[in-house]
């Protein structure tokens, strides 16, 4: 009886234990920079907002819209009232809008040489909110977007810092996370970022990579072939993904001009002159080449099949797992299957799993094998 007690709690650990994991830092709040190197903007709510400047002025305005405008020395509000920097601006009912777009928590106006940034302050939670259905579907299943919130937790937990010197953690472009704002949320995601509330994946006591793609067409990929990683993480060293097939993207066709080759690669720097053959040169386990070798009348060169495809036009090569590179009436066909660089979660492989009625838990594994799912203690 013991022992059947024993192995059954060894299961449910191996399958995934919940630790409380202490973020290093991290409070529960956190701010995004959403306009920036600005001259004015405009802040708004439907009810009562509240500015504060750092000598302690307050004004009330019961409801509308004032402009703030910044001269590089002053910020004036409506053009009457002079503040000092920096600025906190408050809606009583936990919503501000600023240049027409709500957000949760308040917002701070900081200068920042000649010009002002507007940063957004809230919880990490709610931020979660504002991001998912940017960086996912919110009309894909449950499961599927719950993974999708932990890999964006677990994300801006791991780079609070990224934008220190200009005052925020993060902002809110594809450099960091897309970010939306409480105007973009979607109730499925809310939902989703609730379920998971602090969760975060990690490895050997560390917050995990929790780097994504659209489709990985059935293998991800090793980020050492992708960005020129030397110690690849065990998580991210590939899987075998049997959830994508099928979906869009699983398999593409793009027909490319020899000029237009030639004219994109010089224009990244490599000097190929008028480009005669693109070959595929060597394979990884996923299934994608390693290298390309261009032959021009300039010679021979061989470079990083990733690096290619970014260099060339990275939408309409959609990934690097070539089926064929064919040359045909002056244009080179290139037939691929997936789309991104394929590390880690692939998307549409989730939202498989997800229909397919697994877990969130088992897809996080499944894609990140041996990380663990642990809740974060915030500050
Ligand atoms: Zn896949």
């Amino acid at each position: 009886m013991r022992t059947k007690k024993f192995f059954l709690a060894m299961f449910f650990c191996n399958l995934f234990f919940s630790y409380a994991y202490c973020a290093a830092g991290a409070g529960e709040e956190i701010k995004i920079g959403i306009i920036l190197n600005a001259d004015s903007f405009t802040a708004a709510n439907v009810s009562e907002f509240y500015i504060t400047d750092s000598a302690g002025k307050k004004l009330k305005l019961t409801k509308g819209k004032v402009r703030l405008s910044y001269d590089g020395k002053t910020i004036s509000a409506g053009g009457k009232y002079s503040l000092s920097l920096p600025v906190e601006i408050r809606g009583g009912n936990n919503i501000i809008f600023a240049d027409k777009k709500a957000y949760r928590g308040y917002i701070t106006v900081r200068a920042y040489g000649k010009k002002i940034n507007v940063i957004n302050v809230l919880s990490i939670e709610d931020y979660t909110k504002g991001v998912l259905p940017k960086e996912a579907s919110a009309s894909w299943n449950m499961e599927a977007l719950k993974a999708q919130a932990v890999i964006s937790r677990t994300y801006t937990l791991a780079n609070l810092n990224k934008h220190s010197s200009q005052g925020f953690d993060l902002c809110s472009t594809t450099h960091c996370q897309v970010y939306g704002g409480a105007q973009e949320e979607a109730l499925s995601c809310n939902t989703a970022v609730v379920y998971t509330k602090g969760e975060v994946l990690t490895y050997g006591g560390k917050l995990a990579q929790t780097v994504f793609h659209a489709n990985c067409a059935g293998h991800t990929e090793d980020p050492k072939y992708v960005w020129g990683w030397k110690d690849s993480p065990a998580y991210l060293s590939g899987i075998k993904c049997k959830y994508c097939a099928g979906s869009p993207h699983s398999r593409w066709e793009t027909a490319l001009d020899e000029d237009f080759i030639t004219k994109k690669l010089e224009s990244a720097g490599y000097k190929t002159g008028s480009v005669k053959s693109v070959k595929i040169k060597g394979k990884t386990k996923a299934g994608s080449a390693k290298e390309i070798e261009i032959k021009s009348a300039n010679g021979t060169i061989v470079m990083n099949a990733y690096k290619f495809r970014l260099a060339v036009d990275a939408w309409k090569i959609k990934s690097v797992t070539f089926e064929s590179i064919k040359k045909r009436d002056g244009k080179f066909v290139f037939k691929g299957k997936g789309w991104g660089h394929k590390v880690g979660l692939c998307q549409w492989g989730a939202k498989g799993m997800g229909d397919a009625g697994k877990s969130y838990k088992q897809i996080l594994e499944y894609y990140y094998p041996k990380t663990k799912l642990e809740k974060t203690e915030y500050k």
